[in-house]
């Protein structure tokens, strides 16, 4: 399995773009060991895993695709998630390629290079995680993680065609993965099927007392749920997710995945989540807030590059700084700075955080009647490369259908559900009450 991932990135990788970072020295001495065991009793014995570039891995470079960590080549300890991977005996390929310090919606925020959509190199993979997205959907890998803050792991899912988890806030340890708003940030799997990313969820989610926000909760076998029975399951369609700015082919494809659920038995019934049209402006107050506290670490001291043209120290945090962030990282470095700043921060920082508790009683009341919320994962299919990258407040719209449910707290999946016109794939998200991934699994496994 490990020659065959490298062998597919030698052919495909130099047109996707997926990897920064490969591990081939190390996979293929840790491949060779497993096969000398006599015991291949693991969860995910011998197989070949990405991880999102903002995950640590001990002695292998993590540079969250930011110029200020492009020298990141030994951190000292490995994420909890990728110590619980190499529990199991997954082998981890290499490193993948994303925004920024997860900020974008396109992977055209990389640092390095943009990753390309597999189905089609003249469009985005979405993002932030648009490489753990594109390196599954190209074959590259047979998993990989990725950080969802407002959509990043669900978003390019979509994009890419392949099954992509955002779990509930707190069941996934985000011990080790780099801080970009700690409040929404869950780590999650991106796999071709259903069934793989249960099997990897049940991996990595537990709690962990390295991360204060860990749950500490049991952690159900999530295949024992894929039993193909939705009879009398109950989904709830936010009108909103299916209004204006939804693109028809999209509401086409979501209308006809509920078709499908009712031929199985379940029903469906519009709802509203009458605050979600504020959800994107609060995302961005508390996500840039708390991405302009976490990313103070960053000083030109502790990690990473250090300007070579300061004349004394404070000269030195702004050089490295300005040389070290790109353009989008300082534009929410100064929003969340300004957001925070003493005279605003009751009109904005604690605005948005009253908006964001009035979005997860929206869910909260439908959960009430409901098993799941169901929609579309993004209002288009992907998007050409160049075509969004001047206009921000675009960009930032794509995340429309996402962002509530990291506001809320609660876990989304997506997963394919047909084809553009021109051939691009279109995702269905499905999203659940808090701690009830195995419910989600259930739905999207009977559609599968
Ligand atoms: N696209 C959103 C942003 O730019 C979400 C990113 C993410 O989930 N990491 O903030």
């Amino acid at each position: 399995l490990v020659d065959t991932s490298y062998k597919r990135i030698k052919e495909v990788d130099d047109k996707v773009h997926a990897f920064l970072t490969l591990d081939e020295e190390n996979a293929r001495s840790k491949a060779k060991e497993l096969d000398s065991l006599e015991d291949t009793i693991a969860k995910l014995f011998g197989i070949p895993a990405g991880i999102k570039d903002n995950i640590v891995t001990k002695g292998l470079r993590t540079t969250c695709a930011s110029q200020f960590l492009r020298n990141f080549n030994d951190p000292l300890y490995d994420a909890t998630v990728v110590e619980k991977l190499n529990a199991e005996k997954s082998i981890t390929i290499g490193k993948l390629n994303m925004d920024e310090f997860a900020m974008g919606s396109s992977n055209e925020n990389s640092s390095f290079t943009p990753t390309r959509n597999p189905w089609n190199t003249d469009y985005v993979p979405g993002g932030s995680s648009g490489g753990s997205a594109a390196a599954v959907a190209a074959g590259e890998v047979l998993f990989s993680l990725g950080s969802d803050t407002g959509g990043s792991i669900r978003q390019p899912a979509a994009f890419c065609g392949v099954v992509g988890l955002k779990p509930t806030y707190g069941l996934v340890s985000r011990f080790g993965l780099v801080a970009f708003a700690s409040s929404l940030d869950q780590i999650g799997p991106l796999t071709r099927t259903v069934e793989d990313n249960a099997r990897v969820l049940e991996v990595i989610a537990g709690h962990d007392k390295m991360d204060a926000t860990s749950a500490n909760i049991d952690i159900p076998t999530y295949t024992e749920s894929l039993t193909g029975d939705v009879k009398g399951l109950k989904i709830a369609v936010p009108k909103e997710y299916l209004a204006e700015g939804v693109n028809p082919e999209v509401k086409e494809a979501v209308l006809e995945a509920l078709r499908v659920y009712e031929s199985l038995g379940a029903t469906w019934e519009e709802v509203s989540l009458p605050h979600s049209k504020y959800a994107v402006a609060a995302y961005y107050l508390i996500s840039s807030s708390e991405a302009s506290a976490n990313l103070a670490r960053f000083d030109g001291v502790r990690y990473g590059v250090r300007s070579e043209k300061a004349e004394n120290m404070i000269d030195m945090f702004k050089k490295s700084r300005s040389e070290g962030f790109g353009e989008e990282v300082k534009r929410r470095i100064m929003l969340g700075t300004f957001a925070l700043s003493s005279g605003y921060y009751d009109a904005y920082y604690k605005k948005a955080q009253k908006v964001r508790t009035l979005i997860k009683n929206d869910f909260d009341k439908i959960f009430e009647t409901y098993d799941v919320v169901i929609g579309p994962t993004t209002p288009t299919p992907a998007f050409k490369v160049g075509e969004k990258i001047d206009d921000p407040l675009t960009m930032y719209a794509n995340d429309i259908l996402t962002i509530p449910v990291n506001l809320a707290g609660v876990p989304g999946i997506s997963i394919p559900c047909g084809f553009s016109p021109d051939g691009l794939p279109i995702g269905l998200q499905i999203i659940g009450k808090h701690f009830d991934e195995a419910t989600v699994y259930r739905a999207a496994h009977a559609f599968e």
